[in-house]
């Protein structure tokens, strides 16, 4: 197919590779002229604005940072709508809030354009690998179409509902996410505030009723788990920001459905205060640090 592809960071270029290796042919536009280039050397073609992008593309998909980047990669006069061909279908794989999608969606169905949310876990290296896991909010036949698209990139494609429901699956994720990875940290700090060596606490929560992705694969507490960013610094992982942001969006749409997240807003106050402290860019398990303390407060 031929396929715009717009948003060439940590995620994008690796996904706008594998889209290549697979056979389509890929017009890609991004801000970075470098991101662009290194696509270009890998056989993509390079276009001067996302209307450029998406002239004469089957199927547009969308990697940007927040819902704003989104809207005005859509909606600019040389933006996505302002170019692409009645009946293309829209991707937009960033994480952003579900009313913002199906916002867009409205938007793009007034041009005569179908917009699918199919935000991504599995990171960077699932990006790279080609096995992400793709969450597509849309009709079943939007999903149909964009199935074959997205199993280039990810390993799993899953359809959750109507549009805006891969968000609300992602957002919900990461909020279970936000939430035990605070909570292995509490655990494992008192525990070694007690006196218990830390390694056989984490094995023993990893064979009894405390056992998460948190605690078996990215404890929090330096050495336990060996291929974990705890144990090289907090480097290499999911950043706090990105678990702030992604908190934020928990919380504001949990307000627009008067839901209450007790436990994902006292989450977000901690990534929150790790950020304040100038850790936004380490891994988000850099949390357990609001539990240790060079001298023990009285
Ligand atoms: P990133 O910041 O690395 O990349 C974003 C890219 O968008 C950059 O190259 C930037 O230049 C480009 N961009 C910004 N505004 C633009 C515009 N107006 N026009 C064209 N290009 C523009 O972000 P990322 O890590 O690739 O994440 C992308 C999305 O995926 C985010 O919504 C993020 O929350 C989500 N996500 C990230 C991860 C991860 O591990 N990094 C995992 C899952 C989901």
């Amino acid at each position: 197919m031929k396929i715009g592809f717009i948003g060439l960071g940590n995620m994008g270029a690796p996904m706008a590779h594998n889209l290549l290796k697979a056979g389509h042919t890929v017009n890609v536009f991004d801000l970075n002229a470098q991101a662009v280039q290194a696509l270009v050397d890998a056989g993509a073609r390079a276009a001067g604005s996302p209307k450029a992008a998406v002239t004469d593309v089957e199927c547009v998909v969308t990697m940007l940072p927040a819902a704003a980047h989104v809207r005005s990669v859509l909606t600019a006069d040389d933006g996505v709508l302002a170019g692409i061909a009645k009946g293309v279908t829209i991707i937009d794989s960033s994480t952003i809030d579900p009313a913002s999608v199906k916002a867009l969606a409205e938007l793009a169905a007034q041009h005569g354009n179908t917009l699918v949310d199919a935000p991504v876990s599995g990171g960077t290296g699932g990006a790279a690998a080609g096995t992400l896991t793709f969450m597509v909010g849309g009709s079943a036949a939007a999903y149909e179409q964009v199935k074959p698209v997205l199993s280039a990139m990810g390993k799993n494609i899953v359809h959750c509902g109507d549009t805006g429901t891969g968000q609300v699956a992602k957002i919900c994720n990461n909020l279970v996410l936000g939430i035990t990875m605070a909570g292995v940290a509490e655990a494992m700090s008192l525990g070694a505030a007690l006196g218990i060596d830390p390694k056989v606490l984490g094995g023993i929560i990893n064979t009894s009723t405390g056992r998460c992705w948190s605690s078996d694969t990215y404890n929090p507490f330096p050495g336990v788990i060996e291929a974990a960013p705890s144990s090289r610094g907090y480097t290499g992982g999911f950043g706090t920001d990105l678990m702030l942001k992604d908190l934020g969006l928990a919380t504001d749409a949990a307000r627009s459905a008067r839901q209450p997240v007790y436990l994902g807003a006292l989450a977000q106050q901690l990534y929150q205060t790790m950020s304040t402290k100038g850790a936004g860019r380490l891994d988000f398990s850099a949390v357990i640090k609001l539990y240790q303390f060079e001298e023990k407060p009285r």
